[in-house]
């Protein structure tokens, strides 16, 4: 039993569904190392297919699939062209840093949504002085932006960029299938203009556990390899993998229930006096607002929604919020957050 009925702080909060479960209990497993285990083999072979690449390895985690992928572009001394609002930036460790020896180069872009401009401002000349500009990543959709959804034609430009200069290509898709059904551009033509790419399937997928990562038969090859190094090759995985399979088929559609309650949310929010939303900027799952103009600070306000079983996260900044709908909010889980939030700040 979940402790907070309106848990509004990640899409990571859901739970899995009994049918999901189901699939999870008569999976059919072999060794994954040895990749024998089938259900791990489908997972693979669907998301491949799905993102139009040729190969896709099953990770444990989205993380894993950013350090990995970093890891195979980039050498020691070599820079990582990203927005500052981006996951390895924000929340893994350092680990372009930490794995790959990479430096991260970050455009500040109000959005997360850069420009071919932006890319072309942060390439060095090539000069023994600088590091080595080796690969842009993209984010979509912009997590600590609001879930911002990067329109196709600004993906050709920043990647046509990167390219012009040899810089290689990276999709942080975390939420890709977020971003595919809010604008109903395939994964396939999202990926397309990437070198890698990877989807979430514990984000609002709703699975427990688990990353995809695509790419080229040739990369996923080294992708192996790492996988084994860095500890993340797993045994009798479709068990975990089952949920992936179940997840793909039955719960990508529905991201446009989540969508819709996000936008009711930061409409609802907007109407609370002191609290700013920019509505207009809700395109996906994620709803981000200031609550400075209410005169009561963050802390006290997430102490009191949780009184009613309501829960946010703090942003960066300190008297920003984070809502972010899944499969597991319920029908009147936007009514009930607002309320909570006006109870908290009468
Ligand atoms: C959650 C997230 C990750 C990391 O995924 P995990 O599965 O939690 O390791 C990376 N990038 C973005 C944009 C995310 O939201």
């Amino acid at each position: 039993m979940t402790i907070y009925p309106v848990d509004l702080s990640s899409d990571t909060q859901t739970r899995p569904s009994a049918a999901m479960r189901q699939a999870i209990a008569y999976a059919d497993v072999g060794d994954e190392q040895k990749r024998e285990d089938p259900t791990v083999n489908r997972l693979q072979e669907m998301t491949a297919q799905l993102c139009g690449k040729e190969a896709a390895l099953f990770l444990p985690t989205g993380t894993m699939c950013n350090l990995i992928a970093h890891f195979i572009h980039c050498r020691a001394g070599d820079e990582i062209i990203l927005d500052a609002s981006y996951h390895p930036v924000n929340f893994e460790g350092a680990g372009p840093s930490v794995h790959a020896r990479a430096a991260m180069n970050c455009i500040d872009s109000p959005t997360g949504i850069f420009t071919a401009a932006d890319v072309e401002s942060r390439v060095r000349p090539k000069d023994p002085h600088f590091p080595t500009s080796r690969l842009v990543c993209v984010e979509n959709t912009v997590n600590l932006r609001g879930g911002r959804v990067w329109p196709i034609a600004a993906i050709r430009d920043v990647t046509d960029a990167a390219r012009k200069h040899g810089l290689a290509t990276h999709l942080d898709g975390a939420r890709l299938m977020n971003a595919v059904v809010a604008s109903g551009v395939s994964a396939a033509e999202y990926c397309k203009h990437f070198d890698s790419a990877w989807i979430d399937l514990s984000k609002g997928l709703g699975c427990p556990v688990g990353g995809v990562l695509v790419g080229s038969e040739e990369f996923m090859e080294q992708a192996w390899r790492w996988k084994h190094t860095f500890g993340g090759a797993m045994r009798q995985a479709g068990i975990i993998a089952a949920a992936g399979v179940y997840a793909l088929a039955n719960n990508v559609e529905r991201l446009a229930e989540d969508h819709a309650k996000a936008k009711a949310l930061a409409e609802g929010l907007a109407a609370i006096d002191g609290i700013a939303v920019d509505v207009a900027s809700v395109e996906s799952n994620i709803v981000v607002f200031d609550i400075a103009g209410t005169g009561i600070d963050r802390k006290t306000l997430l102490d009191r929604v949780i009184q009613q079983g309501v829960r946010f996260s703090g942003l960066i900044q300190p008297t920003e919020l984070r809502a972010v709908t899944h499969l597991d909010i319920p029908a009147d889980g936007v009514e009930r957050a607002l309320a909570a939030v006006r109870g908290a700040i009468a």
